[in-house]
């Protein structure tokens, strides 16, 4: 079997960034980057947060360079999901090729809300994350859905540009800590409607203009009209073919010392797993920052980390 120094899976910011990183350091780096090649970006336009990027780069473009950035280095890139692994010791297995180290870069998705129109949407009006595209939104009327600290934390930052917000959240309390509770609830610019749902997303034809909401007591269907919808109500990590190989935690995110914290990672490798030699970067381990130049972030660290581990063998 072939076996390669790296094997990275993944094809979003942090499996670009840790296969520029290893194939620079001149290891031999394969990158499985699955049949979404460059990850969560390819479905925005404008990314106004990439550092460096002065007035912005649109999502595709970015992650093409980050692609051709890798290659440029030497790293091989396969357009294949990962399907198994197994990685007992000494040597590893992805799919059907060997590898010394494997880094774990496949990211999240967030759930939809599955109703018409959304997807067509998406990136029009309709988004899953509130801190990248909260901007597009200044003095603006927009509705967040969800009921959990994540959907509570989109609201208060978009407090800071949108004129309304109004929270819908389909049971009648929150699920979230009391204390972001308290804080969107008494916030002047915050709406909550409980018991209610979204069942129907609208549009122009170019954007989003209403959202159409049932209440679930009265039973009642009524039309608003809407300039934003930002869906909170979570994120799934791409791990399902890592159960019984690494440890994960009850939501699927991979631990790794770093999000997990032993009281030693500081002296190991904070980026890797549950098995030496194993790592992971990105949106499947990171349930909090989820941002392009955080996973790229990740990327890197996991990329050094599998690079000092070699050599330490
Ligand atoms: C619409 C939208 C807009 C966003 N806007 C911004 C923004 O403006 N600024 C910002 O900082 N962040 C933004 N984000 C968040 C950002 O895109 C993510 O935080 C980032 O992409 C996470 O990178 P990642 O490399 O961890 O994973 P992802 O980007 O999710 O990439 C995962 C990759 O892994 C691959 N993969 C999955 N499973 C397998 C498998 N089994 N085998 C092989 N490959 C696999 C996929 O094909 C994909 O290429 C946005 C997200 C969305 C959805």
């Amino acid at each position: 079997m072939e076996t390669k120094q790296v094997i990275i899976v993944g094809g979003g910011p942090a499996a670009y960034a840790a296969a520029t990183y290893t194939a620079r350091a001149q290891l031999e780096s394969l990158v499985f980057v699955g049949e979404r090649s460059g990850g969560q970006l390819m479905s925005t336009t404008m990314v106004e947060n990439w550092p460096g990027s002065e007035h912005g780069i649109m999502g595709p473009e970015l992650m093409l360079a980050m692609r051709a950035q890798a290659e440029r280095f030497g790293a091989k890139i396969v357009e294949e999901n990962v399907v198994s692994v197994d990685f007992a010791a000494p040597f590893f297995r992805v799919n059907d090729k060997g590898a010394q180290s494997v880094i774990i870069a496949t990211g999240a998705e967030s759930l939809p809300l599955g109703v018409t129109g959304e997807q067509e949407l998406t990136g029009r009006g309709v988004s899953y994350c509130a801190v990248c595209d909260g901007a597009f939104f200044r003095n603006k009327k927009v509705f967040v859905v969800g009921g959990g600290d994540a959907a509570m934390e989109d609201t208060l930052a978009l407090t800071k540009f949108a004129s309304e917000i109004t929270v819908i959240h389909r049971r009648e309390t929150f699920r979230a800590s009391k204390i972001m509770q308290e804080r969107v609830i008494n916030n002047p610019k915050v709406k909550v409607w409980f018991n209610r749902e979204v069942i129907k997303v609208i549009g122009d034809g170019i954007r989003l203009t209403g959202i159409i909401v049932k209440d679930k007591v009265a039973g009642k269907v009524t039309e608003y009209e809407a300039e934003g919808l930002f869906v909170a109500i979570g994120h799934k990590p791409a791990t399902d073919f890592l159960r019984g190989h690494v440890d994960l935690d009850e939501k699927g995110y991979v631990k790794t010392m770093l999000n997990y914290g032993q009281a030693d990672w500081l002296d190991g490798y904070p980026t890797m797993t549950s098995v030496a030699g194993v790592f992971a970067a990105g949106d499947n381990v990171d349930f909090r920052y989820r941002q392009a130049a955080t996973a790229a972030g990740f990327g890197v660290m996991a990329a050094l980390d599998a690079e000092k581990w070699l050599e330490s063998r």
